[in-house]
């Protein structure tokens, strides 16, 4: 049932509330969001004056991205370029190519980028973007027309010191460099800083690429610190095996940590012995898919949930968490890789279980935090090395966690809702000291 559906929600959600660009009776995930500012906005004290600053996005691009494709025929896609938030600074965040995109997922997706890039403390607002095409059904030739088409779209709002894009779901490094090119064949001159994620030669950084995952490696160690839990021989359940997955998978596993779960669009594995990662990727790099790994036995997609494990890692799309299956999750910590993966309702019933929920707007915040360290790089031509990147990086990570973990043991919350207290504190501070223009 949607909020708007439920008469106990009605009040909250007033049909100013909602945008008319959005459907009141299917809001989508945008409505995930704003049911987190509505919780957070009785800890903002006066600052919640501006609190319907958070709740509409600043800039929102809606554009249409003809290609030709191989067969001679034309085809038209929907992109998106949502700018959430600048009061800290540019926007920021990714592009997801998927075929359920829609404007409700990456309006919440660049507000959960506000989120997030104030939770760590970057000097940047929030953005996302987004075209709903499924790429496993195009050539390279088609998704680079694509994301050349779709780059000179939203060219209009992007640049170094405006919105800088980076690598989502189903764009990677090739990807970024294709925006960047674009981009820069555009206003005539190399830029570089337009885009994050990109390949090490062309100006990105090195790190980047496991950026997200250590970040998760690096909160969810903490958390488990906190809690008294062992890192070695913990057992760990992975969902979604792309950037963040593999790479969380694989930094646990160097650390002791077993994998005894792994579940992606192609099928889920178990092994109370422990998988490979290694093995794993290779594995699905060779067939291109996770199904009939050697060591492992297949389970069902459901059963997912209910693997006896004490860390589980939902790291692939939104809206995997939800009251048909958090209660039968067995792990004890929850780190969020994905964004947006637990909804509200769940949250709750796992914070009574007692279960411990690093969020999304922390543990997967070490991605955009190389970015970061990518786009400083790119300004000053000036290029460190992964041993700097990675140490700067887990300090980042890990002073964010412990001072966010005191916040939430001052207030008696959830971390979630601490680190919302934090992000959106400095968001409206920014808010409130920059003043209303004109
Ligand atoms: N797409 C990643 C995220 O959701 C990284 C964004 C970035 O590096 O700008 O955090």
């Amino acid at each position: 049932m949607t909020a708007t559906q439920d008469p106990a929600q009605q009040k909250k959600y007033g049909a100013h509330d909602i945008p008319s660009y959005l459907d009141p009776n299917n809001i989508g995930p945008y409505e995930i969001y704003l049911e987190q500012v509505e919780r957070v906005t009785p800890y903002l004290g006066k600052l919640a004056y501006w609190v319907e600053t958070l709740k509409r996005p600043k800039r929102i691009l809606v554009v249409d991205v003809p290609i030709h494709l191989d067969d001679g025929t034309v085809a038209h896609f929907e992109g998106y370029r949502v700018q959430h938030n600048t009061s800290r600074g540019p926007a920021k965040g990714g592009v997801r190519f998927h075929q359920d995109v829609t404007l409700s997922e990456v309006m919440a997706l660049s507000a959960w980028m506000t989120v997030k890039n104030a939770a760590v403390n970057l000097p940047y607002g929030g953005g996302k973007g987004g075209v709903r095409i499924d790429p496993r059904k195009h050539s390279t030739g088609e998704l680079e027309r694509l994301t050349r088409r779709y780059t000179t779209e939203i060219g209009l709002i992007i640049g170094p010191e405006k919105d800088i894009p980076a690598p989502d779901v189903n764009t990677n490094p090739q990807t970024m460099a294709w925006m960047m090119d674009t981009y820069s064949m555009n206003v005539g001159r190399t830029s570089t800083g337009v885009v994050t994620g990109k390949p090490v030669s062309l100006g990105g950084s090195l790190g980047r690429a496991d950026a997200t995952g250590r970040g998760v490696f690096v909160t969810g160690a903490e958390a488990m610190r906190k809690l008294g839990m062992p890192m070695e021989g913990a057992r760990i359940a992975i969902q979604g095996f792309g950037n963040v997955g593999e790479a969380a998978a694989r930094i646990f596993h160097q650390h002791g940590a077993k994998i005894v779960a792994i579940q992606d669009v192609t099928g889920t594995v178990y092994s109370a012995a422990g998988l490979d990662p290694h093995a794993a990727l290779e594995h699905l790099r060779r067939t291109g898919k996770i199904t009939d790994l050697p060591g492992s036995e297949e389970i069902g997609r459901d059963e997912f949930w209910s693997v006896d494990c004490d860390v589980l890692v939902p790291a692939a799309l939104e809206k995997q968490i939800t009251l048909e299956n958090a209660d039968r999750i067995k792990a004890r910590l929850i780190v969020e890789g994905a964004n947006g993966p637990t909804i509200p309702a769940a949250d709750d019933l796992l914070a009574e279980k007692g279960v411990t929920i690093v969020p999304d707007v922390l543990a997967n915040a070490g991605g955009v935090t190389v970015s970061y360290f990518e786009w400083v790089q790119d300004f000053s031509s000036f290029f460190w090395t992964e041993d700097e990147i990675n140490r700067r990086l887990d300090r980042v990570m890990g002073e964010a966690f412990l001072s966010l973990w005191e916040v939430k043991e001052q207030h008696g919350v959830t971390l979630r809702t601490a680190v919302y207290i934090v992000s959106c504190t400095r968001v409206l501070e920014a808010r409130a000291l920059r003043g209303l223009y004109p």
